[in-house]
């Protein structure tokens, strides 16, 4: 019960970690390397994309420590980021920007709300005077966008 706590707080912590990321380092002296993901293009792959490293990294090698040296609570530290990984991947990926098309969004008020806020965030193709930095929680007013979307549809 304790590491499904220590799991889900790292989870939780890790949609500020990947915000500050973004807010301060990608869109600071690391634009470098994020600015391709900002910029239309054909290619398969962006420099954005190394970015998964500098949480690949911790999360394989707290796994890894775990289960070499029994250490629990590195365990369900690094599980955690590699869930929030995973659901980054499939919210920022394959929902928003459709790398991988196996599913659509457009009956899902949460991911409409997700996918309305990060397009707003394209909308700026520059370092500076960017919004809404976060990927799993998102400003109030998307997600009330979202569910009026949903009556006018219906
Ligand atoms: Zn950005
Ligand atoms: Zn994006």
């Amino acid at each position: 019960m304790k590491w499904l706590f220590v799991f889900m707080t790292t989870f939780l912590f890790m949609e500020f970690s990947a915000w500050a990321l973004h807010r301060y380092v990608m869109h600071g002296f690391l634009w470098i390397l994020h600015e391709d993901h900002h910029v239309p293009h054909q290619h398969k792959f962006e420099k954005n994309d190394l970015f998964s490293l500098f949480y690949a990294v911790p999360s394989f090698l707290s796994i890894l420590f775990d289960h070499l040296f029994k250490l629990p609570f590195l365990g369900a530290f690094g599980y955690g980021i590699l869930a929030y990984g995973f659901a980054y991947f499939f919210v920022h990926e394959v929902i928003i920007h459709r790398r991988l098309k196996f599913i659509s969004l457009k009956k899902n008020w949460y991911f409409r709300a997700l996918n309305m806020a990060h397009k707003v965030h394209h909308s700026n193709q520059r370092k500076e005077d960017g919004k809404n930095f976060g990927m799993l929680i998102v400003p109030m007013e998307y997600y009330k966008k979202s569910i009026q979307m949903k009556k006018i549809n219906i």
